[in-house]
């Protein structure tokens, strides 16, 4: 029998929500429906969202930018150099993300599964400093959470958001056992993930970065797939966390590639396929980026149709 497949619907992940930007708690409520409309939620398990502690913040942040986020809570202006707002209660929001994704973790470990969770994947943000949209870094966490709690090790981190995951890559670039693939695109914020860059010291080869030009299209993904899955071929994982942000199909307002939900459906049977082979079937999805709403209700019922097979 497979296992069965967990989501979480908590209106709390709405809370995540910057005034008059397109990443919104809207994002949250169109994931909800496109279950509703497809009948999908019958077929799935519930986990609960809830906020992180500040011990678990601290597997990755330092005290003093807990303390400034906390600080600048509601007092306008922005926790980094223009691009994130400190809005009123983006500090229980932002907890609510990062616990909700260690939840994830939990339930996926306990039940040898697999988890989507639609607010989540904050691949910007680094231990001392927020970055493009992303406050606390769910991911990183997560990884230090997995590492510490459940004494998983070998991790692979896969991020198919257009954007560069720089706060994970950075953070563990010389850690030889968190494999890190990142597809993106090539020239947008944050302006880093070359292809050249593939872990150092120890880590050298640990990393994968794919890039792609404006205006790329699915063929184009599926060469990268390709080149991925060589190097999937020659790691060993006991955990996968797979950010599947949305913001690289075709129509996004932010970004220039051209994908369409295809490139969720192949990306989500890869590893979900990987995690049944070799890490007893556990892996989490996080939403992670997509700022066209007709895009989040292809792409993640994409991930969740596939993982439903
Ligand atoms: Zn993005």
């Amino acid at each position: 029998m497979t296992a069965k497949i967990y989501t979480v619907l908590d209106k709390t992940l709405s809370l995540y929500s910057f005034p008059g930007h397109p990443f919104n708690g809207q994002r949250y409520f169109t994931f909800k429906s496109a279950l509703e409309k497809k009948d999908l939620i019958k077929s799935l398990g519930q986990i609960q969202a809830r906020e992180a502690t500040q011990r678990e913040l601290l597997l990755f942040h330092t005290r003093e930018y807990i303390e400034f986020v906390k600080e600048k809570d509601g007092k306008g202006g922005y926790l980094d150099f223009g691009d994130t707002p400190a809005f009123k209660g983006i500090f229980k929001a932002s907890r609510i993300v990062t616990g909700t994704t260690l939840n994830s973790i939990d339930k996926a470990v306990q039940e040898n599964t697999k988890v989507f969770t639609p607010v989540g994947g904050l691949h910007h943000a680094f231990k001392n400093r927020a970055g493009g949209f992303c406050v606390f870094n769910d991911i990183c966490i997560g990884i230090n959470y997995l590492r510490e709690k459940h004494k998983i090790e070998n991790i692979l981190y896969f991020d198919i958001d257009a954007h560069h995951g720089d706060g994970v890559y950075y953070s563990f670039a010389s850690e030889p056992n968190i494999f890190i693939v990142d597809f993106h695109q090539k020239g947008i914020f944050p302006g880093t993930g070359g292809k050249i860059e593939t872990g150092t010291g120890k880590a050298l080869g640990t990393k994968l970065n794919i890039e792609f030009e404006v205006g790329a299209e699915d063929k184009d993904f599926l060469e990268g797939l390709e080149k991925a899955k060589e190097f999937l071929n020659k790691i060993k994982v006991e955990f996968i966390l797979f950010q599947a942000g949305c913001d690289s199909l075709k129509g996004d307002p932010i970004t220039y590639l051209n994908f369409t939900e295809r490139v969720h459906r192949e990306t989500t049977a890869l590893l979900s396929a990987l995690a049944d082979r070799q890490a007893n079937g556990r892996m989490i999805i996080l939403g992670g980026g997509g700022y066209l709403l007709l895009n989040i209700e292809k792409a993640w019922i994409a991930v969740i149709e596939e993982l439903l097979k």
